[in-house]
């Protein structure tokens, strides 16, 4: 076996894992922020009181304004007045929507972010903002919206109710999944990537038995670091454009869309990501990994099926549609008809299976495990 050409860069952030929130008012020191705004959604805000507590006199004021999707209105308001309060660095307390406003918010201002995250979405390790305008969202890289320093407390995480927990954490799984076959992977984003599944794999089980087991929601948040990384280190494919497009044309849920479609995108793209498929195998179960993750899900309180989530399965080539208009880099290539009969099984909740009208090259299928 020899080892692929690769390149890797590693992103400059510091992260604290399972100290409490004890390292936050150093952090803030560290960074020379002096005048703090904690960014959060409406349902957050006493969590992020508490958090500004912890920080002491350095903030000067919570905005409780994130909201899904960081709509560019939100962005302006929130702007304008961190530029009155002379704000020089924002601390983002929740998921994946407060940390996605203050990333809008450190794009337009230049000030630094120090993240608290309380779901396993993985925003905070990377250097992805977004911002949507006339229902579009726009997205892009850039170093000035990756969090400068994170703060990993499990035990904010013992009140994310244990089926956002699930789906959350699937969504983590599906970054590990999709940065074992980027073209931008490296040996050390895929040890990443499986040891972060792995732990995810093992944590949600224990969680849903014991939602206020630390250990469990330590393990898990550990596996959703691990997860975020990956994330911010590679470019994703055919999985994270589909719930793309379910989450920003047809409204779906962010997370659940993922943990819906994971096994399906995993078994489609299987043939062509014999790596991928190695790697994963004994991760999720017995026999293949992408039935492995199925039967871990119909184990688990999620939704199962897209049908579920209250998509229209005449929405179906709607989706083909904008999820082929363009090309992006997947393993396998991706034609309408085989979308199509991914998305049907998906809508269904049947059994994810990898055949479509693709066929493998023979070198990558004799690579497969038997
Ligand atoms: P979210 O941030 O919208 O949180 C979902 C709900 O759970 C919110 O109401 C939130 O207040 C609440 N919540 C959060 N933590 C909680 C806790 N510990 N206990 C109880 N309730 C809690 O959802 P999310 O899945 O974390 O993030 C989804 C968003 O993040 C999407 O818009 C997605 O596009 C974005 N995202 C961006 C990146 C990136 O790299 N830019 C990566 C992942 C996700």
């Amino acid at each position: 076996m020899s080892t692929d050409p690769f390149t890797y860069a590693a992103l400059p952030m510091r992260v604290a894992f399972g100290q409490g929130l004890h390292p936050l008012r150093d952090q803030v020191r560290q960074l020379g922020i002096g005048r703090v705004v904690v960014i959060c959604t409406p349902d957050r805000a006493p969590l992020a009181h508490r958090v500004a507590q912890t920080v002491g006199t350095a903030v000067v004021d919570v905005m409780a304004e994130a909201v899904m999707h960081v709509p560019a209105g939100v962005v302006d308001t929130c702007e304008q007045h961190s530029r009155n309060l002379g704000c020089d660095g924002y601390l983002a307390v929740g998921g994946g929507s407060a940390i996605g406003l203050a990333k809008a918010l450190a794009l337009r201002t230049g000030a630094p972010i120090i993240a608290v995250p309380t779901t396993y979405a993985g925003s905070e390790m990377t250097p992805v903002w977004g911002i949507t305008e006339n229902r579009v969202k726009r997205t892009g890289r850039d170093h000035a919206v990756l969090p400068r320093a994170v703060v990993y407390d499990p035990a904010l995480t013992t009140d994310l109710p244990v089926s956002v927990s699930v789906t959350s954490g699937m969504n983590a799984i599906a970054h590990a999944v999709e940065g074992l076959y980027a073209p931008d992977r490296s040996p050390i984003v895929s040890m990443m990537a499986r040891e972060g599944a792995r732990a995810l794999a093992a944590a949600l089980p224990r969680l849903v038995d014991r939602p206020d087991d630390l250990g469990a929601r330590g393990d898990a948040l550990y596996g959703a670091w691990l997860c975020g990384a990956v994330l911010g280190a590679t470019t994703m494919s055919l999985h994270h454009k589909l719930c793309h497009v379910l989450g920003g044309s047809f409204n779906l849920p962010h997370a659940q869309s993922h943990a819906i479609v994971l096994p399906h995108v995993l078994a489609f793209n299987a043939p062509f990501a014999p790596d991928m498929v190695a790697t994963l195998t004994g991760v999720f179960g017995d026999g293949d990994p992408w039935t492995a993750l199925w039967h871990l899900q119909q184990s688990l309180p999620m939704p199962l099926s897209l049908a579920d989530l209250g998509f229209d399965k005449d929405d179906i080539a709607e989706v083909t549609r904008q999820v082929t208009a363009n090309p992006y880099h997947n393993p396998r290539p991706v034609n309408e008809t085989d979308v199509d009969i991914l998305l049907e099984r998906a809508w269904a909740g049947r059994q994810p299976h990898p055949s479509t009208t693709a066929t493998a090259p023979d070198h990558v299928l004799s690579k497969e495990p038997s």
